[in-house]
Parts: C-alpha cells; sequence; structure tokens
C-alpha cells in the first residue's frame, strides 16, 4: 500500500480533492451538454446545403470523388454529436449508396432509405427528428431510374411490397395518361408527390412555412452516375445509351 492511503488525513484531502474535480467535470458536461443540445445547432442554408449535394454529386460522376470526412479525425471529432448538413430520403437500391453517390462522409448526411422511397410514417418520423432536433434544413427526396419498387408497382406485382406499393400507386396512377416510358413517368411522379406530402405534413409543413427547412426532390441516373434535380429541365430521363 502506498504511503499516502495510510495516512487518514491525507486519505480524506484527496477524497475531497477528487470529488471537487468530479462535480467540476460534471458541471462543463452539463453545460456543454443540454444547454446545446434544447436549441438545435445552425446548419448551411438549405440552398448552400443543396450546392453541396450537387458539387459532391459532380465530382462522383466525372469520376473525381475526393471522398471527405473519412478519417479516424472526423470520426473521433463526431463522436460527441452530429449536425448533418443535408437529410435524403432515397431508395434502398444497392448502386445509389448517398454518401458514394454525394462524394461525402461521416456526419453530413441523414439518410433514410426503403424501396420505392416512400414516405411512410417511420420516414417521415425520421426526417422530423433531423430537421427539429439536428439542425438540418434540407430535405432531399431521392428517387432513381429503373427503380424495382416502382416498376413492381407498375405492373401490379406488388405481393411482396403491399405497404411500399399503397405509397407509389397515386404515382403510377397520376403518371397513366403521360406520354413517354411509364417506367420513367411513374419515377418522377413518385417523387414528385413525396416532395408534395412532406410539405404538407404536419409537423414538416410547418418549418416549411416558416422557411426554417426546405423539401426538394432529385432523380438518381444509374447511368451517368448524374443526380437531376426536379425541377430541371433535363428531369426527364435521357434515353440510355
Ligand atoms: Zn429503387
Amino acid at each position: 500500500m502506498v504511503p499516502a492511503m495510510q495516512n487518514p488525513r491525507r486519505r480524506r484531502a484527496l477524497s475531497g480533492i477528487v470529488a471537487i474535480l468530479v462535480i467540476w467535470g460534471l458541471l462543463v458536461v452539463k453545460g456543454l451538454g443540454p444547454a446545446h443540445a434544447a436549441a438545435p445547432p445552425s446548419s448551411p442554408s438549405p440552398a448552400d446545403a443543396l450546392k453541396l449535394l450537387l458539387e459532391g454529386n459532380q465530382r462522383f460522376a466525372e469520376g473525381k470523388p475526393v471522398r471527405p470526412n473519412q478519417d479516424t479525425a472526423r470520426r473521433v471529432a463526431l463522436a460527441g454529436g452530429q449536425q448533418p448538413f443535408a437529410a435524403i430520403l432515397s431508395c434502398s437500391d444497392s448502386r445509389i449508396p448517398p454518401e458514394i453517390i454525394f462524394d461525402r462522409g461521416l456526419g453530413g448526411l441523414f439518410i433514410v432509405r426503403n424501396a420505392g422511397n416512400v414516405a411512410g410514417p417511420l420516414a417521415v418520423e425520421s426526417l422530423h427528428f433531423a430537421t427539429a432536433h439536428l439542425g438540418t434544413r434540407l430535405v432531399l427526396v431521392l428517387g432513381h431510374t429503373k427503380c424495382g419498387a416502382v416498376a413492381a408497382t407498375l405492373s401490379g406485382q406488388t405481393e411482396d411490397i403491399p405497404e411500399t406499393a399503397k405509397e407509389i400507386e397515386p404515382a403510377v396512377a397520376k403518371s397513366k395518361s403521360m406520354s413517354g416510358d411509364a417506367l420513367d413517368n411513374a419515377i418522377l411522379e413518385n417523387v414528385r408527390l413525396t416532395v408534395q406530402k412532406l410539405s404538407t405534413l404536419t409537423p414538416l409543413a410547418e418549418m416549411v412555412k416558416a422557411g426554417d427547412i426546405q423539401i426538394v426532390g432529385a432523380v438518381y441516373h444509374l447511368d451517368s452516375g448524374r443526380v437531376i434535380m426536379l425541377d430541371s429541365p433535363a428531369a426527364a430521363p435521357t434515353p440510355s445509351k
């Protein structure tokens, strides 16, 4: 046993110092924790967030990714909290992992994925969490060409995806009268209606109305690797070469 532990007075004094340090430490942690968690940190504006996404997609599509924020330092820096600059609702399709196609890393994107990128109750809750509690101000609904979930709904083969198909059917119905490729039209319409649904659904609608967040739609093209915004003139899928 060390001499200090044999002396009761010194032991008591040491215990007192340790207790003070622990209490001080707890106060510091408390001050940096809940106080900041109560008010979401401010993220980039929706326009700036979209710019970051599209710049990353351009790097990816051109085969020049820089793969930012994927190192140990970034991982360690994020261990205490996250402030993703964009929330993405995309398809589960293995060919469109958002971090890769937008050339991002850890802590940048809050991602909700399911077959057909549909906005069911669970997806809506997750997107609301990102916008209300993590300060994320941009929500991107991302469809993609040749989507299997939309194709299955279009052809009526929905026995394995009944709940997903229910969400996609309005888009299929609305796009039926359109000219052009039926699947491409249904995919575009599915994104468009999902953006509309999220934008008018409580509690996201209030945030959109207040100008706190923006909800936008886009389609990822498997052939080119490019993400085309819904309101872009190039939104209509280009024929495969
Ligand atoms: Zn898909």
